[in-house]
């Protein structure tokens, strides 16, 4: 590796040191410790102040799809949707891997996006099928699709349960040598008058010497990355997400949907409740402080999902609402993460704004990290795609249906 060794003699006051150090105790920051671990890259030690899944990861929907617009992300998705199986079937009690299968539904206007979409999924080997409105019909009787409807199934679509996904990635990690330390917040990052990383300092004031360091903080990257003077432009939003009991004979064959004319995904959960959330953010509640945010959902929220869902599924209508709950996405402008080194700070590196899709690519996000830093094989990672500087040089990523969790 380039230059992480670590060198705990450059400061009397360390009192530990390691080669690569890494914030975060998400779902990225796992991969990241597991990925550099199996790549011996020396001593990696990971920093979660709260515990493994205390912000984004925690409450995800953790669907795997592949549906993208972009080749790089459903290949990243497709390789982390095995390695997610297999650790699946390597853990004991597993990690709620379900394969459900998802159905996509369009309005006219989305019809050549969902074309296009399904055209490169399959050039990168995704079994997808398409269907027209009669084949929706057939597909999901009991749902209404106007005459002009358009729709793609994705067979291969699963999802996970958050958070035993998230002890198995840990024990992984640990399994290849990381060393993870819950309850241990980075407070400061230090740096030294050439702008080279030297080190963090802990909350309860230890200093951590090292040549490399990874922010992969979610919601908090922005602050962190803001002690070194960088702006790189990671926003925190409120997205809500209502649960209803799934009306007597739904939910049980599980399939997942996203209604791109309704704006709403919906999922079963493992609790039998449906989730139901909004697919475009840009209405959603900016968050000043992660630390403080308000985790209820409005009644009019409710309302209105019931609503939209009810008009494609009207049993729905009167089913039960079990409420809902408030989490937290970090965007970037065009909806993909911010991956590699920070400008101007040389042994920084960001991995963050994963803009509400992050979960299913945390596998492949691992192993691309770990190459950024060993110089090794990035995987169906591009590095161009996610370069943080890319807003400064006017290459923004577009989606085919604009910015959302779609991506
Ligand atoms: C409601 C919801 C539904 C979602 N659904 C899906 C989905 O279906 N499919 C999908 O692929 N993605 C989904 N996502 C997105 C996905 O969950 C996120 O992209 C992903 O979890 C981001 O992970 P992360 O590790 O970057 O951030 P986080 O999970 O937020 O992790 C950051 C961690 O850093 C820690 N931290 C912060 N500052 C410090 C510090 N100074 N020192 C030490 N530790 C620190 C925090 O405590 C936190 O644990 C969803 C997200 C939400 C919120």
């Amino acid at each position: 590796m380039a230059s992480a060794r670590a060198d705990a003699s450059s400061s009397a006051a360390a009192s530990e040191a390691a080669d690569v150090v890494v914030v975060g105790g998400g779902i990225m920051g796992l991969h990241v410790a597991w990925s550099l671990a199996a790549a011996r890259v020396g001593r990696v030690v990971l920093f979660e102040k709260r515990r493994f899944g205390a912000g984004e990861s925690g409450k995800s929907g953790a669907i795997l799809r592949q549906h993208y617009s972009h080749e790089t992300l459903i290949r990243m998705a497709r390789a982390s949707l095995a390695r997610y199986r297999e650790l699946h079937e390597r853990t004991p009690g597993g990690i709620g891997f379900t394969n459900a299968g998802m159905a996509f539904v369009a309005a006219a206007a989305d019809r050549d996006s969902l074309a296009r979409n399904v055209a490169l999924q399959r050039r990168c080997g995704v079994a997808v099928e398409t269907l027209d409105a009669a084949a929706l019909r057939r597909f999901e009787p009991r749902a209404r699709f106007a005459d002009d409807a358009c729709g793609a199934f994705e067979p291969e679509a699963s999802f996970v349960v958050p958070h035993p996904t998230l002890a198995a990635v840990a024990a992984q990690a640990r399994a290849a040598g990381a060393t993870l330390h819950e309850g241990r917040g980075v407070a400061e990052l230090e740096s030294d008058g050439a702008r080279r990383i030297t080190g963090v300092r802990l909350t309860d004031g230890t200093r951590v010497a090292t040549r490399t360091l990874i922010v992969c903080g979610g919601p908090w990257s922005a602050a962190l990355l803001a002690q070194v003077g960088s702006d790189l432009p990671l926003q925190a939003i409120r997205p809500e997400q209502a649960f209803f009991i799934a009306p007597a004979g739904h939910g049980t064959e599980r399939c997942i949907w996203a209604d791109l004319e309704r704006g709403l995904y919906w999922k079963s959960e493992a609790t039998g409740f449906t989730r139901v959330g909004n697919l475009p953010y840009d209405q959603d509640e900016k968050v000043a402080d992660p630390d403080r945010y308000d985790e209820g959902v409005s009644g009019a929220f409710l309302a209105d999902c019931r609503s939209r869902l009810a008009a494609r599924v009207p049993a729905y209508s009167d089913s039960i609402c079990w409420g809902g709950v408030s989490a937290l996405y970090t965007v970037t402008p065009d909806a993909q993460a911010l991956i590699g080194p920070v400008p101007a700070t040389s042994g920084l590196f960001v991995v963050s704004g994963f803009s509400g899709h992050g979960f299913k690519l945390g596998p492949s996000v691992g192993v691309g990290v770990a190459a950024l830093v060993t110089g090794g094989d990035p995987g169906p990672l591009e590095p161009a795609f996610f370069a943080p500087d890319r807003f400064a040089r006017g290459q923004a990523q577009s989606g085919a249906y604009g910015f959302s969790v779609l991506g």
